[in-house]
């Protein structure tokens, strides 16, 4: 049964990657993620459906597209592979202890997959898409509202407006002192919308850790001064790591 079930998660999320793909092409340049359904960026060729098959297809065209040879970017097939891998963790981690219908399956899988094109279009674009990152609150403050959730609704309520409040003051006193902004409002409204799945015990981990992040990053790999600095990518790895490994940290640190 697990087995079935492992097989038909990963064909759901390799899907699930491919859309997410376009939502990572095309959310930071404004355009319709509808229409048309799947075309190559460079030529505009309409992929048929038979060459629109998740990593398969990548694999068989040798990441070049069919009409003009274009070569599609390698984080394609990444995505399509790193969002089946999340969605069975997932699986492993609250599907198999609590039941596939449980609250929290459902729960840690949407918010772990939001991270995923959160992260790429950040990492590429400096830009977390309000669609992504908005409807995490409404999304997270009515999994706090079912009976045998983690997180009860105040904590959720509360954490996200103290999250809220304390990120836009920052980033005001920084645009104050410095005019010029320092903290995104994408960032700003991915922590509120983070803050509903986590509630205030786990948001101070959230923040420590996406910033400890930042920084090694920004030491080793960038050192330039006043770079546009993509912190989404951070909070969205941190955010992911810590539905996987937050409850055995915080065992450690209380016990
Ligand atoms: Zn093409």
């Amino acid at each position: 049964m697990t087995a079935i079930i492992v097989i038909l998660l990963a064909i759901l999320g390799a899907s699930l990657g491919s859309f997410f793909n376009v939502l990572i092409h095309r959310l930071p340049r404004n355009q319709s993620i509808i229409k048309p359904l799947s075309s190559c960026a460079s030529c505009g060729y309409k992929i048929p459906f038979y060459l629109n098959i998740p990593i398969v297809s990548y694999i068989i065209l040798k990441g070049k597209c069919k009409n003009c040879g274009a070569s599609i970017h390698w984080h394609h097939l990444l995505v399509e592979i790193i969002t089946p891998v999340i969605l069975i963790a997932v699986f492993y981690k609250y599907g198999i202890r609590y039941g596939l219908n449980h609250v929290l399956f459902f729960k840690y899988a949407i918010l772990c997959l939001m991270m995923i094109p959160i992260f790429f279009t950040d990492s590429f674009h400096q830009i977390i898409p309000h669609v992504l990152s908005i409807p995490l609150i409404p999304i997270g403050l009515l999994f706090s509202l079912h009976p045998f959730s983690d997180l009860m609704f105040k904590n959720a309520a509360i954490t996200a407006i103290v999250v809220f409040v304390f990120l836009y003051l920052i980033a005001l006193l920084y645009m104050l002192i410095r005019k010029q902004a320092g903290l995104g409002g994408g960032d700003i409204w991915l922590l509120t919308g983070i803050s509903t799945f986590l509630g205030a015990l786990n948001m101070p981990f959230i923040f420590m850790l996406s910033a400890l992040l930042g920084i090694i990053w920004f030491v080793i790999f960038i050192r330039k001064r006043d770079l546009e600095f993509a912190f989404g990518t951070f909070i969205a790895v941190t955010t992911v790591f810590w539905v996987f490994a937050g409850d055995s940290i915080l065992t450690l640190i209380w016990f």
